[in-house]
C-alpha cells in the first residue's frame, strides 16, 4: 500500500521532490534541540497550494498522517514525524514567492516557505518594517510563526504573528483550499477562521500564505543595557519606560547573570559591557519616526530618573548600529550557548507581570533548595512576562544523567508555580508532542474539550500532524 502511495504522489510532483531514501530524509527527521527524531515514509516537497491539496487528498483516500514542516526551528517537537514510518512530512520551503506588497494597504501577501529573514528585508526595501523577529529567523518560515504563534522581541510593541495576520490560505485536510487572503482591518463575518489556524501547530489544516500587515519602517533607534539587582526595581523600570516612551518602547528583554555566564564561556567575544557582572542585565530599545535626538533625548531622562530613583546601577548607551547589534547578539546567543553546553530542562513560561517577582523568588528558592547547586537560566522577553527559565545541573555533573533522573519532578516544580501564579506553560513555543500529556491539567477539562471538538470536526481522521497539541 505504502509504495502505492508513493506512486500517487508521483503523479502531483517531480520525483526529485519526493524524497523517500534515507540520506535524503534525515534533515528533516530530527528537530533543532535534537530531543526528538522520527521516520518517515517520504519528505515532499510541493511549489504552491494546488499541489499541496492534491496531496492531501491523496492522504485522506489513504488515511495518511502528514506532518507540515517549515524551517523545523521550533522547540516543541511540532514538525517531528512519529517513529512509525508511515507518515508523509510535507515541507513547504519551494513556496517562497512574495506575492504582493501592498503599499496603500501596508500589507505583504506571501507563500508559506518565506523564510522571516527575507520577509523582514523585502519589506524594508519598500520602506517598512514587518516587527516579527526571532533568534531563527535566518531559518524559520512565515508558515511556521503562524502555526506557532511566534513571539519574540518585539511582541511588546507589536504582538504576537497572530497580532500582525490579517488573512490567511489554507489547505483543509480533505484536500480543499481556504481562500481567505484579504488583507481587512475589520471583518466580523462570523467565526474567525484565520485565529482558529493561526497557533494551531499544523494539526487542524496546512497554511500555504498568508497576507500580513506592515508597519513604517522606524527612523530612529536607540538601545541601552541596563542594570538592575532584583526584579521588583525591573518590573518598577519596565513601568517607567511604558509611561514616559508608551508606543516608543519596542524591547524590553532581561538576561540574568547565570544565563551571561553561559554566553562568557561558550561565547566569549560577547563580554558585558556593564561594570561588575550585575544580577540582572536589561536590554531596552526605543525607536520613532521622529529625529535620532529627540529618541536620544527621551532615552537619556527616562534613565536619568531611573537612576535618582534607585532602579538602575549601571547603564550602557550603544553609540552606533554596531554596539546596537552586539547588544541583541548577546540576547540572542544565551539559546546557542544553552545548546552548546548540554539539553537544559527547558520552560517557556508566561506570568502576569504583577506576579513575577513572587513567581521567580519562589521557584528559584525551591530549586536550589530541592538541587543544590543547581544552575538557573532565566532570560526572557520580560516586557510581555516571557521567562526562557530553564534549568542546567551544577557545573560538572552529567546532563543526561541529571535530565534523566530530573526531568519530571522538575518540570512538576515549576508548572506549579506557574500554575499558583495564574500563568501559562507555553508563551510562545507552542504544545506540540513536548507539552501534549500536560495540556488537559492546565486548559482545563471545558477547554480541552473544546479543542478536541474543533479537532474532531476539522480532521475526523486525525491525518493532520496528529498527537500533537491534542489527542483524539
Ligand atoms: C535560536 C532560536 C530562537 C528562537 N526564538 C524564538 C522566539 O524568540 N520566539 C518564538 O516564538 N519562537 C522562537 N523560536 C522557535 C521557532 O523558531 C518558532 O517556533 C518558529 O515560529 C518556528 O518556525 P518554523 O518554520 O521553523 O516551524 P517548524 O519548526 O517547521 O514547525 C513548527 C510547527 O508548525 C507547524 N507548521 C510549520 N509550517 C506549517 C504550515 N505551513 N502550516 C501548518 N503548520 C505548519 C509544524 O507542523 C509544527 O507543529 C526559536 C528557535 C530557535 C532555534
Amino acid at each position: 500500500m505504502k509504495s502505492g502511495l508513493l506512486s500517487q504522489l508521483e503523479s502531483v510532483l517531480n520525483k526529485k521532490y519526493i524524497l523517500s531514501d534515507d540520506e535524503s530524509k534525515a534533515p528533516y527527521l530530527t528537530d533543532w534541540r535534537k530531543r526528538y527524531t522520527g521516520k518517515a515514509l517520504a519528505v515532499v516537497l510541493p511549489a504552491n497550494a494546488n499541489e499541496v491539496a492534491q496531496i492531501m487528498k491523496i492522504c485522506a483516500a489513504t488515511s495518511t498522517a502528514v506532518i507540515p514542516q517549515g524551517g523545523h526551528t521550533g522547540f516543541c517537537g511540532g514538525a517531528t514525524p512519529d517513529s512509525s514510518g508511515n507518515q508523509i512530512i510535507i515541507n513547504l520551503k519551494r513556496m517562497n514567492q512574495v506575492r504582493e506588497i501592498d503599499i496603500a494597504n501596508q500589507t505583504i501577501s506571501l507563500e508559506a516557505g518565506c523564510i522571516l529573514q527575507v520577509v523582514q528585508e523585502k519589506a524594508a526595501e519598500q520602506g517598512f518594517l514587518f516587527p516579527l523577529s526571532l533568534g531563527a529567523e535566518g531559518s524559520c518560515m512565515i508558515g511556521g510563526n503562524l502555526a506557532t504563534n511566534a513571539g519574540g522581541t518585539n511582541v511588546l510593541r507589536y504582538g504576537n504573528t497572530r497580532d500582525l495576520c490579517l488573512g490567511l490560505e489554507v489547505v483543509t485536510a480533505q484536500g480543499e483550499i481556504w481562500n481567505g487572503m484579504k488583507g481587512l482591518r475589520k471583518d466580523n463575518t462570523g467565526y474567525d477562521l484565520r485565529d482558529l489556524f493561526v497557533g494551531s501547530e499544523g494539526t487542524l489544516g496546512i497554511i500555504t500564505a498568508a497576507v500580513m500587515k506592515l508597519y513604517p519602517l522606524p527612523i530612529s533607534q536607540w538601545t541601552t543595557l541596563v542594570a538592575t539587582q532584583d526584579i521588583a526595581s525591573t518590573i518598577a523600570l519596565l513601568n517607567l519606560f511604558q509611561k514616559r516612551a508608551t508606543s516608543l518602547l519596542t524591547g524590553f528583554e532581561m538576561m540574568t547573570s547565570e544565563s551571561l555566564a553561559l554566553n562568557q564561556k561558550h561565547f566569549p567575544h560577547m563580554a558585558n559591557p556593564l561594570q561588575g557582572n550585575p544580577p540582572n542585565t536589561i536590554l531596552i530599545e526605543l525607536s520613532d519616526h521622529e529625529s535620532e535626538e529627540h529618541v536620544k533625548q527621551l532615552l537619556e531622562t527616562i534613565l536619568e530618573e531611573a537612576f535618582e530613583s534607585g532602579l538602575i546601577s549601571d547603564a550602557v548607551i550603544a553609540t552606533n548600529l554596531s554596539q546596537a547589534n552586539s547588544f541583541w547578539q548577546m540576547r540572542e546567543h544565551i539559546t546557542l550557548a544553552q545548546a552548546e553546553e548540554g539539553a537544559n530542562l527547558k520552560h517557556d513560561i508566561t506570568i502576569p507581570l504583577s506576579a513575577l517577582d513572587d513567581f521567580i523568588s519562589q521557584t528559584d528558592a525551591l530549586l536550589r533548595a530541592r538541587y543544590p547547586g543547581v544552575r538557573i537560566i532565566n532570560f526572557g522577553h520580560l516586557g510581555d512576562g516571557n521567562l526562557h527559565y530553564n534549568i542546567a545541573p551544577p557545573p560538572g555533573i552529567d546532563f543526561k544523567a541529571f535530565n534523566l533522573a530530573n526531568e519530571k519532578p522538575v518540570h512538576e516544580l515549576v508548572y506549579a508555580q506557574v500554575e499558583r501564579c495564574k500563568g501559562s506553560i507555553s508563551a510562545e513555543h507552542g504544545v506540540g508532542q513536548l507539552k501534549l500529556d500536560g495540556l488537559r491539567a492546565h486548559k482545563g477539562e471545558v477547554a480541552h474539550d473544546l479543542m478536541k471538538a474543533i479537532k474532531k470536526a476539522l480532521d475526523p481522521q486525525n491525518i493532520l500532524n496528529p498527537h500533537k497539541v491534542v489527542s483524539i
